[in-house]
């Protein structure tokens, strides 16, 4: 039986980072870049105006109210014509580009339309309400570097320096596969002593989550053949996710599956609850996780050991899930010897996150577990009200 942290640390350390591929925009969402990218132009390209209003030299702003002719109107796609010289403005709308000689945008609410086709600036703001050209970058600086987790900002920066196409690092495969002889559909109603399969559909939301596509093998009987079958199809893939089927009942058969198909396990058993039966192995450049099967542990163990591993092979530099300081509301007694992840919901109070463990049934109990949105990790022994603890979101 090992950590937690240690079973994170061989998992990590058994992950590989994937290769680069290029990718069409859309595709590189959630990804890592794998390539440094530089603007293609100053951005902005041009002094734009960041208001409704109207472009103004400030000399002639020296006394207000100042009435002003307008020599022409300029949406946000036009260029300016005609250089603003003293006594004369143009009306300008936010993205238009600043005509020359203007130094400044007074704003729609500022001013007041004449009855003869002037305009009156009665205020002025003391922001000249002008995006200039290049502050934001100039041509050929970096906009974003290698190891940069690409989301919705970098996806709009990466269009708006002209990039149809980026480099980044390959997301991996993944199959999930659930086993149990008591396991039936969605679409089926259970008969005697049977339940429905509820891990394949969490963990394929879970990869989901990850930004990372995963494609289900269906349920595998607790039989050699049938989990030798599957497992086997599985083992092309990235990673396997198998749920159920790793504990030490009689027919929990997986870890010999996974030997007689020539499969390295690392560990099997981790000193938390729940998921103490978690297993991890290798072949070749491939990664399965066993996760026990209560539902509450399968997705604890994707979240603790399963996400890290596909966000190092994604290329990210730090993939451990964050956490959070909090304190306990409420006392929590920890019974065993074993690193508790407990279910809690987190709530902001001033300065601080509060946690407070929901009710459960324990590690089958998805009902409980689902208004949680936090594991508070705590270990054996009694935790007084106000503790300070460590807590994953989810
Ligand atoms: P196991 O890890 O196979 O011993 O299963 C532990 C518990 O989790 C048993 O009560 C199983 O019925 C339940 N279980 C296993 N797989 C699933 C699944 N895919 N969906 C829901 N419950 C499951
Ligand atoms: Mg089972």
């Amino acid at each position: 039986m090992i950590e937690p942290q240690e079973a994170l640390r061989i998992v990590l350390e058994k992950s590989p980072r994937l290769e680069a591929v290029e990718v069409p925009l859309p595709e590189a969402d959630g990804a890592v870049l794998d390539e440094s990218v530089a603007s293609d132009s100053d951005l902005p390209p041009f002094d734009k105006s960041a208001m409704d209003g109207y472009a103004v030299r400030s000399a002639d702003l020296a006394r207000l109210p100042a009435d002003l002719a307008v020599v022409e109107s300029l949406p946000a796609g036009t260029a300016p014509t005609r250089p603003i010289q003293g006594g004369t403005c143009a009306k300008i709308m936010t993205g238009a580009p600043v005509p020359a000689g203007a130094d400044r945008v007074v704003k729609a609410e500022d001013t007041e339309a004449l009855p003869d086709g002037r305009v009156r600036i009665l205020r002025t703001d003391p922001g000249r309400n002008i995006c200039l050209r290049g502050e934001d970058v100039r041509k050929g600086e970096t906009v974003l570097e290698v190891g940069r987790v690409l989301r919705p900002p970098e996806i709009g920066l990466l269009a708006s320096v002209g990039r149809e196409r980026v480099r980044i690092v390959r997301r991996p495969t993944v199959a999930v596969l659930a086993t149990g002889d008591e396991l039936v559909s969605v679409s089926t109603v259970p008969g005697p002593g049977q339940i429905r399969d509820a891990n394949s559909w969490s963990l394929l939301a879970c990869c989901r989550r990850a930004g990372v596509g995963a494609e289900s093998l269906g349920v595998a009987r607790d039989t050699e053949a049938d989990l030798g079958d599957r497992i086997a199809r599985g083992l092309k893939r990235d990673v396997l996710l198998v749920s159920g089927g790793v504990s030490v009942g009689e027919w929990d058969l997986v870890p010999k599956v996974l030997r007689d198909l020539g499969v390295t396990i690392h560990f099997a058993t981790v000193r938390m609850k729940p998921g103490k039966p978690t297993l991890f192995a290798t072949l070749g450049r491939g990664l399965v996780f066993g996760l026990p099967g209560n539902p509450v542990s399968t997705i604890v163990g994707f979240h603790l050991f399963v996400l890290p591993a596909l966000r190092r092979m994604m290329g990210w530099v730090d993939p451990a899930p964050p956490t959070v300081t909090a304190t306990l509301a409420a006392p929590v007694k920890v019974r065993g010897g074993r690193t508790s992840f407990v279910p809690a919901v987190l709530r902001r109070e001033g300065e601080t996150w509060v946690a407070k463990a929901v009710e459960t049934r324990g590690s089958a109990d998805l009902v409980g577990f689902s208004r949680a949105d936090a594991l508070v990790v705590l270990e054996p022994g009694t935790h007084p009200a106000g503790t300070r603890v460590e807590a994953y979101p989810l």
